[in-house]
């Protein structure tokens, strides 16, 4: 059930934040996800950021037990995994913008490389909480028209969050990653067609399990990727997920 694939590089992009190359051929739209197994500790749900002929590679920022796992690999370590799992982003031709906080600018190199395949031109909006948190990928740096990087504490770009700087209108798609409640806010601001990317707890990824259930959508299967307009039509959206024992709670 579970391929293997084997470390080649694992490049130190920040102090908590690293990019892991694993040589192992899989086939994925960009925004889809694959569930990693720690042994003896437990699965946890990573986008593809970017993949090669028999490459693919996982941005990584350390948080917990699996994070912890995957930060003490080396080169020539195997990992298993499953996936990829899920609907991505879709992929239009025109002038779109990119959109995330954090971490959520993971699947954005693959994305980013597909919208250039199809002539689109993209600028790119990255919100983080402050210098040392800033995430800077050569590969967006190369392909977007313009990146326009805000930090809380004003320490690097513009002071401020993603949301004060984003433009309402003027582009045919916005893609989203990032917190829920950013995705929200954003929807509420913007006036054109937008895809979001949902975090959710994912356990089966198969749609069986209703962990990640939103409002009738299976997270894991449904998405995580979907239609702005779809969100915004979900009670739960932005305020509730289901925690670790499957209830329901505030985000
Ligand atoms: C679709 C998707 C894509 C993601 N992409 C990225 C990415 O590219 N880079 C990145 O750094 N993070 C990503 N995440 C977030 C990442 O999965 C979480 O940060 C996860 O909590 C890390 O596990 P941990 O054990 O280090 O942390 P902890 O929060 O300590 O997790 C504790 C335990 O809870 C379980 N768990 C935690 N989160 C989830 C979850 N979402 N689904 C199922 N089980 C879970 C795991 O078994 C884990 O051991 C993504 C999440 C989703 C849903």
């Amino acid at each position: 059930m579970y391929r293997k694939g084997v470390i080649e590089e694992v490049e130190e992009v920040s102090e908590n934040l690293r990019l892991f190359r694993i040589r192992h051929r899989v086939s994925a739209d960009p925004g889809q996800y694959v569930l990693i197994w720690a042994p003896n500790i437990g699965e946890a749900p990573f986008s593809i950021s970017d993949l090669y002929e028999d490459v693919f590679e996982l941005l990584i920022a350390r948080k917990g037990r699996v994070t912890g796992y995957l930060f003490e690999r080396k080169p020539n370590d195997t990992i298993r995994f499953r996936g990829p799992y899920g609907r991505g982003f879709s992929i239009i031709k025109g002038k779109v913008m990119l959109i995330a906080g954090g971490y959520g600018v993971a699947p954005f190199p693959l994305l980013m490389r597909k919208l250039r395949e199809v002539g689109s031109k993209a600028d790119v909006f990255l919100g983080f909480k402050d210098r040392s948190s800033v995430i800077e990928l050569k590969s967006l740096k190369d392909m977007a028209e313009r990146i326009v990087i805000t930090t809380e504490d004003g320490s690097i770009g513009v002071k401020g969050v993603i949301t004060d700087v984003i433009p309402n209108s003027g582009y045919d798609l916005a893609y989203i990653c990032g917190r829920e409640s950013m995705a929200y806010e954003i929807l509420r601001k913007i006036k054109m067609d937008a895809e979001v990317s949902l975090e959710r707890i994912m356990r089966c990824g198969l749609g069986i399990c209703g962990s990640c259930a939103l409002n009738g959508f299976r997270v894991c299967v449904d998405g995580p990727v979907f239609r702005g307009r779809d969100l915004l039509m979900c009670e739960e959206f932005g305020k509730f997920w289901r925690g670790m024992n499957g209830l329901r709670e505030p985000i």
